[in-house]
């Protein structure tokens, strides 16, 4: 590097470091602009050595303690006093757009709300023509949420992407960066999930814009409400095109136990569970709770009863599952990879004196194997058929939602892997933890869907899970240690350094 090169470069770290003492509302650990050492004091590479460690306290700043207070600011933007709520369009959700909008804005980022509310932060880069990378998450909420979900995925992309900012290096990016803000994942308001994600992957029928909320409001009217245009043609033209994209990627909660059970605050989700709703109807008589004997009933209940434990039974243990002869047999149930769950059920006429007439429940089965959950759902249909038969109850199952794996992406897998490997690195070594875990960041496959199921079909998607505490998600008690958030900003943010030219190589 000439004379003139180094001048040009001290220049540039004393005005970043300059800039980030003006911009930052929070105490820096022990740096200071007059501790920077200058060049006349040392060798070169000893040098930036101590600036590194200078802008490495900075960074803390911006991707522990500023994350940490947003997601605290996040979480108090709700549309009740009393618990979290954001759902598609509401008051609180614009607030909290908005507010997103000037932390984009504050990375430095080309910030617009699009005709689906997403919210959208762009950078260019060094060539604006480039595919673009795209990270985000949603920052709508169930009813009486947590902070992190949705919104953990878009507080961290917009720190990793301003920290990067800030020693200026996001010039060099080789592609343009767009943070997404989406507006609606949970669903809440309209049962139909994705209609962010949705809209930019492309994947909603334009039909979507007359389905009703609660309060008969459509999905067109409510946009039009807030001056969108809730028109097919406005959601035709949200959709992306594949070429303008080089892949998507995500950070999201666990929203489950398995970091936590291992000590470790990261992992790399390796694809996407399928998913199988059913809809269980079964037809029996009703009948006096007192008059009818027991060998004269036709009762819907304890079917249904013996049908919910068989199907329990036939996912711990599939490959011992009621299974005539034209089923092979899947190998095994490999780590819990197959969840099956019935989570509703109502009986008609629902009294405690009458013996019901019908009997309905749901089953939902998902794995990472569409293979292994087929067979399984099989194995349930005919099971459920058999114990109708002996039974003589009327059966009927409906395939209500059918939804295959979704692969990540393998290069996104291998390079997160390798930034939340540094980034648990760093930070047990910066917080003094001792691990023994010999795979600091597990792979995992994700039960939910998550935006990214979205944005599979436009793009290669990749996905990093933080830990929770107790795996709890969709309730208040919610919670994502500082330490945490900080491992999501430092591998994000480490994701991107990779992508960065090498430069100023000693
Ligand atoms: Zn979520």
């Amino acid at each position: 590097m000439g004379f003139s090169a180094f001048l040009t470069w001290t220049a540039v770290w004393v005005a970043i470091l300059h800039q980030l003492h003006q911009v930052t509302a929070f105490p820096l650990h022990a740096a200071a602009l007059n501790d920077i050492p200058t060049y006349s004091d040392s060798t070169d590479r000893e040098w930036r050595m101590q600036v590194d460690a200078h802008v490495k306290e900075h960074l803390a700043t911006i991707l522990r303690d500023e994350a940490v207070n947003r997601l605290d600011k996040l979480g108090k933007v709700s549309d009740s006093p009393e618990f979290l709520q954001r759902t598609f369009m509401s008051p609180a959700a614009l607030r909290a757009g908005q507010l997103i909008r000037t932390w984009m804005s504050d990375a430095g980022l080309f910030t617009w709300i699009d005709d689906m509310g997403n919210v959208h932060g762009r950078f260019d880069g060094m060539n604006s023509s480039a595919p673009a990378l795209l990270i985000g998450s949603h920052m709508d909420t169930v009813i009486d949420a947590g902070r992190y979900d949705g919104a953990l995925g878009v507080v961290s992309a917009i720190a990793a992407v301003k920290a990067l900012q800030k020693s200026g290096r996001l010039v060099d990016y080789p592609r343009p960066i767009e943070i997404i803000a989406f507006s609606d994942e949970e669903g809440v308001r309209f049962q139909s999930t994705f209609l962010g994600s949705g809209a930019i992957a492309g994947t909603l029928s334009p039909n979507l814009l007359q389905v009703k909320d609660k309060r008969g409001v459509t999905v067109s009217a409510a946009l039009q409400k807030l001056s969108f245009p809730g028109t097919k043609e406005s959601l035709f033209n949200l959709k992306y095109e594949p070429e303008s994209v080089w892949g998507y990627v995500e950070v999201h909660i666990e929203q489950g136990p398995v970091l936590e059970s291992k000590g470790l605050p990261l992992g790399v989700v390796d694809a996407i569970a399928g998913q199988t709703r059913l809809r269980v109807s079964m037809k029996g008589s009703a009948g006096h709770a007192g008059t009818v004997p027991m060998a004269m009933r036709k009762d819907p209940m304890p079917a249904a009863a013996q049908a919910i434990v068989a199907i329990e039974e036939l996912c711990i243990r599939p490959q011992q599952g009621g299974s005539p002869a034209t089923v092979s047999r899947p190998t095994a149930n490999k780590g819990g990879a197959l969840v099956c769950t019935v989570g509703e059920i109502a009986s008609w006429p629902g009294a405690s004196n009458v013996i019901p007439g019908e009997v309905t429940f749901s089953v939902d089965v998902r794995a990472k194997d569409d293979n292994v959950r087929e067979l399984a759902v099989l194995n349930m249909e005919l099971s459920i058929h058999e114990i109708c038969r002996n039974r003589a109850i009327a059966c009927t199952i409906e395939r209500k939602n059918e939804a295959k794996t979704v692969e990540c992406d393998k290069e996104l897998i291998d390079r997160l892997s390798v930034s939340a490997t540094a980034a648990t690195n760093e930070l047990f070594s910066l917080t003094g933890v001792q691990t023994t875990n010999e795979e600091p960041v597990p792979t995992l496959s994700s039960g939910a869907g998550h935006d990214a199921l979205a944005m599979a079909q436009l793009t290669k998607v990749g996905i990093m899970f933080v830990r929770c505490t107790g795996g709890i998600s969709h309730s208040p008690e919610e919670h994502v240690l500082d330490d945490d958030i900080w491992a999501a900003g430092l591998a994000l943010h480490s994701f991107l350094e990779s992508d960065l030219p090498a430069s100023f190589s000693a």
